[in-house]
Parts: C-alpha cells; structure tokens; sequence
C-alpha cells in the first residue's frame, strides 16, 4: 500500500478514504491484520491495521523489511492517444519499471486531453501491485517540440513503423549501462513525415524499429519498453 507519509516504527498514519474501502471492502481486511507499506523514499514496512471503518484506516509500521530502491532513471514519452489506451500504457509501464512518463502533443495526435491525475492514481495501484518503491511521475501533457527543446541530452530512443529505421535492439545494445534513457512512441496516425525529420536532427535521437508490422502505439510502448529495459536496464 502506498502511503504519502512518512514511516516510522509505531507511528500511526491515515490511509485514505479509497484505501480504506479498497482494505475493507475489497480485500476483507479488518483490524489486527498485517499490510505492506512503502511511501517512495522510506523503504518497504510491514505494518498492522489499527482501525479500519467504510472510509477510514489507519496503520502503524511495525519494521522495515526492503531498503528504499532508488527511482528508476528510463522515461517513456507517450503521445496522447485515447483514454483507455493511455491507461493501460501508464499502468503497464510502471510494471515495466519506468521512471517518469510524459504525455505529449503531436502533430496528428488526435485529443489533447490527458488527465494525468488519474493516470497518477493508475501508476500508484500498478506500483503497490507490482511490488516496486517508486511510483512513476506524471509529468504535464506538453508539445513534443518543447519537450525536445527542453531536453537534457539524455539518449531518446524513437519508435519508427516506416521501416526506414535500424532495430530497436541494436540501438538497446549500444546504451551505456546505468546511463539513463528514453522512449518515444507516436500516436494512432503515426509521426508526420516533418516531424521524424525534426526528430532525426537532434543529436540524442535514434530513430529506431521494432520490425516489419505495423503496432498499436501501446503495443509499441510495451514492447519497446520490454526491449530496453531487458538489454539497457532501468538507466541508473
Ligand atoms: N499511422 C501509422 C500507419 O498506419 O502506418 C501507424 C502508427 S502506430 C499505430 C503508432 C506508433 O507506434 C508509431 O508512431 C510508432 O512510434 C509506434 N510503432 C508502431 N509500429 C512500430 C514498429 N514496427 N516499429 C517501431 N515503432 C512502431
């Protein structure tokens, strides 16, 4: 369970009220019983439900059982695409071990509505499901020219589908180990061809494919995510 809190053996802290209907209701816990807590920079605590009613909890940490992990350097920068497909890259992602995720605006992007809060709370419950320290931040759905404009330089890695581009596991390979990276995936109608052209200028893009078909973008997110985390790791 996630709590924004800090830990501390045998200081109680509130759950929330949806935490609480998720304890009691959903998973039939009641007072006494033992939970899991992590809250992003205290580590992982056992801890021991102390009152739980229809929208309120409250647990103590009883002792930690996992150091803190560090947050995950690697990015993945989706361009905004329908609601459901958003979702379930956001929560896919997080179990993939992603570190931020940034909504961006393309130029055949076809919504720019991105309702991060929520993709926030998806990246939380996929994080207490999967067992990791970190939940991924949310950053503000912003332009792709002013995302790459901003950029710091780290190696972004770029899904092309036109076939014009050399394998998404070559440029993996070619990562420095514990250098952190990042990936972006184009929305429903694809990149245009000006922007691949502005993407292929900049000197910390590597346009890169994932083979001969032709992905939905969250197939494209996934898949390239698996690809770079199993040969670059998650770039700390
Ligand atoms: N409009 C395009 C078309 O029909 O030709 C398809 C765009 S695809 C649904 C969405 C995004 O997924 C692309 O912009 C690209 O970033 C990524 N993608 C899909 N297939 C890919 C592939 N085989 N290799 C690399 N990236 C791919």
């Amino acid at each position: 369970l996630y709590l924004d809190q800090p830990l501390e053996e045998g200081q109680e802290v509130p759950a929330t009220p949806g935490q609480a209907h998720y304890l009691g209701g959903v998973m039939r816990r009641a007072p006494g019983d033992a939970v899991l807590l992590f809250n992003g920079s205290d580590g992982e605590w056992a801890g021991r439900i102390v009152l739980l009613r229809k929208d309120r909890c409250s647990i103590i940490p009883e002792r930690q059982i996992r150091p803190q992990d560090p947050a995950p350097a690697c990015r993945l920068l989706m361009a905004a695409v329908k609601r459901d497909a958003m979702d379930w890259m956001a929560e896919k992602a997080t179990e993939l071990g992603i570190g931020l995720i940034q909504p961006v605006l393309t130029r055949r992007s076809i919504t720019d509505r991105v309702n991060t809060a929520r993709l926030g709370g998806i990246a939380q419950e996929a994080a207490e499901q999967c067992g990791r320290l970190t939940v991924p931040r949310v950053a503000a759905v912003a332009p792709l020219h002013a995302v790459l404009d901003a950029w710091d330089g780290t190696p972004l890695l770029v899904g092309d589908e036109r076939r014009e581009s050399p394998p998404l596991a070559v440029a993996a390979r070619a990562l420095q180990p514990g250098v952190p990276w990042a990936w972006l995936v184009g929305p429903e109608g694809g990149f245009e061809r000006a922007e691949l052209d502005d993407l292929r200028r900049r000197a910390f893009v590597s346009t890169t494919s994932l083979g001969p078909r032709i992905l939905r973008a969250e197939t494209a997110a996934l898949a390239g995510l698996a690809v770079l985390q199993a040969l670059a790791g998650d770039g700390n």
